[in-house]
């Protein structure tokens, strides 16, 4: 199977919102009048983001869900993709899966394939991801003021979990292990509740490396810092906690990356509209904490002791 074939049989479909797709230089997108084109890019290697022995069709639909909570995080609409692939081989036992899986999502979120480019080499999924957001509503990180409560979308530490798991410094029980490792593989990426937020959060960003360190971007993006609730923030890991101790659920839950939910600020004033858009969204969303000028953060227990003990995010440089 030669490199047009490849494209034409897994990744070429009818276009359907775009003035024009896969098959010529350049894809043409038509922007609705009045809004930003919102654009994010992610790219996962194997070994570095992935398991070689990873199920195809959960590849395909992680690589474009890690795009889309970008957009989420803006309050972006999806409209398109683009998808850089460097394959090993062209393999139909693996291609099929892995369009199918990345197709799937794309059609539940109407974020069509517009394009790409195909080559030879060593396993790497690059998408580029097109949005719309009403000019000047996009959520930024940088709107975060004092006196905000701090929220959290659906459910964290899940995928760490079952990352310590394949590792082997953890053992689980099956079921609890499934459940992990379903999040870990196949992340909800929460593009309606960011666009219910429009107008509502201050300031948002979705978790990829951990709660505390991309809670960090914000912080440093407004110049405040951030109280955490522990006890709150224990509540949010999905799975039960079984054998674990409140310590690693802790961990797991600050600093455990891979989650693709949204952490966002919004006044107090605007409690019962986060309420509206949890629902609107069918998305869960938990307080954890407050915005204070103190900067830093500030994890404390029920009685509002300090816990000190440091929670380090993930990062790939480390
Ligand atoms: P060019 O040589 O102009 O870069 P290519 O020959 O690489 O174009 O690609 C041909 C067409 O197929 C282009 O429209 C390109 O966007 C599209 N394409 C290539 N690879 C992919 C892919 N993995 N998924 C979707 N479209 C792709
Ligand atoms: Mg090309």
């Amino acid at each position: 199977m030669g490199e047009f074939e490849l494209i034409a049989r897994y990744f070429q479909r009818p276009v359907q919102r775009a003035a024009l797709g896969v098959g010529d230089d350049c894809a043409l997108l038509q922007p609705t009048p009045g809004m930003q084109l919102a654009v994010s890019s992610d790219m996962l290697v194997e070994g570095r983001h992935f398991l070689s022995t990873v199920d195809p069709r959960r590849l395909g639909h992680k690589a474009l869900a890690v795009n889309l909570s970008d957009l989420a995080a803006c309050g972006a609409r999806p409209l398109a993709f683009t998808l850089a692939l460097a394959l090993p081989a062209a393999d139909p036992a693996w291609l099929a899966p892995f369009s199918e899986g990345l197709l799937a999502l794309a059609d539940a979120h109407g974020c069509e394939l517009v394009g790409g480019d195909t080559t030879r080499g060593p396993l790497n999924i690059c998408i580029t991801v097109f949005g719309e957001v009403p000019r000047g509503q996009a959520l930024l990180r940088s709107g975060a003021k004092a006196g905000d409560d701090i929220y959290v979308s659906g459910a964290l530490g899940d995928a760490r979990l079952a990352l310590e798991v394949f590792r082997g410094t953890l053992a689980l029980p099956e079921a609890q292990f499934a459940q992990a490792r379903m999040r870990m593989e196949q992340p909800t990426p929460r593009v309606a509740l960011g666009q219910a937020l429009r107008g509502v959060a201050t300031a948002a960003v979705d978790v990829s490396d951990g709660l505390l360190g991309d809670l960090s971007h914000v912080l440093a993006a407004s110049n405040v810092g951030a109280r955490i609730d522990a006890e709150a923030a224990r509540t949010l890991l999905g799975c039960p906690a079984g054998t674990l101790s409140p310590e690693q659920v802790l961990q797991c839950v600050l600093a455990g990356g891979d989650d693709y939910e949204l952490v966002f600020t919004a006044p107090p004033s605007a409690r019962s509209h986060v309420k509206s858009a949890s629902i609107q969204a069918e998305t869960l969303v938990t307080r954890i904490g407050g915005i204070e000028a103190q900067t830093g953060v500030r994890v404390v227990d029920a009685e509002g002791r300090l816990l000190d003990a440091r929670y380090a995010s993930f990062d790939h440089f480390r």
